[in-house]
């Protein structure tokens, strides 16, 4: 755990947690619209990879984020116009938020990966009102940012923060399975949503798990 505990994260990072959230977005296309049509209109999983897609599409033409928070903006603003449903503002807001907590860092630590992961949490709660067992993104978000912070205090490297975070999110995605939806389209089956997972949190979590992968590759 030392050992790696002075190595931060930079642009490189944020840009590859992007490219492959992007890449699982899409390999888990079908299996995202399979959950919401369950419970939902079998459109997340479309809408997501409309807004990864979009996103790919500007940096491979040529946009360069010089800083994370430049990188985080950029995903905030093509996921906001792109993605659409709930899912495009909330995630559009979370990596705002994100961005917005690193200023103009551009050595992204342990510590700044816990703040900038509440402050995403912290976005999504701010723009749909969730709590913690209603059923949304939220029940994954919550348990990674505590996780993260967790981690972060204990004086873990920055990818062992993302991983603890990613770990939880998993956690808490599977764990939405029993409830009823309380908020978002689910909550309209009221009991019936029970026995299913939410498409949201288990996006969340694999986009998550997508930052701990890329952190891999720039360690
Ligand atoms: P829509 O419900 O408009 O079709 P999506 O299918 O793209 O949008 O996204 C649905 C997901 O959005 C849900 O699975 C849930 O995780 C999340 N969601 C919906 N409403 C809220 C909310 N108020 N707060 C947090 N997350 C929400
Ligand atoms: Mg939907």
């Amino acid at each position: 755990m030392a050992e790696g505990s002075t190595t931060t994260l930079t642009s490189a990072w944020v840009i590859g947690w992007l490219r492959e959230s992007a890449k699982v977005v899409g390999e888990h296309r079908q299996e995202l619209i399979d959950l919401d049509r369950a419970i939902g209109d079998a459109d997340h999983g479309e809408n997501l990879d409309r807004g990864f897609s979009a996103l790919m599409k500007k940096l491979d033409d040529g946009e360069r984020p010089a800083t994370p928070a430049a990188a985080l903006k950029l995903a905030a603003m093509t996921l906001m116009s792109s993605v659409g449903g709930a899912a495009g503002p909330l995630y559009g807001t979370a990596f705002l938020r994100a961005a917005a907590s690193l200023g103009d860092t551009e050595q992204v630590g342990p510590n700044e990966i816990a703040a900038l992961l509440r402050a995403a949490r912290d976005g999504v709660v701010a723009r749909g009102k969730a709590e913690s067992g209603d059923k949304t993104m939220v029940d994954a978000w919550t348990p990674a940012v505590e996780a993260a912070d967790t981690a972060a205090g204990a004086g873990a490297s920055a990818v062992e923060v993302l991983a603890a975070a990613a770990n939880a999110a998993h956690a808490g995605a599977a764990a939405t399975e029993p409830l009823i939806a309380r908020k978002g389209r689910a909550s309209y089956l009221g009991e019936r949503s029970a026995g299913h997972l939410d498409p949201g949190a288990v996006s969340t979590r694999l986009i998550l798990q997508a930052a701990v992968d890329a952190a891999g590759d720039h360690l």
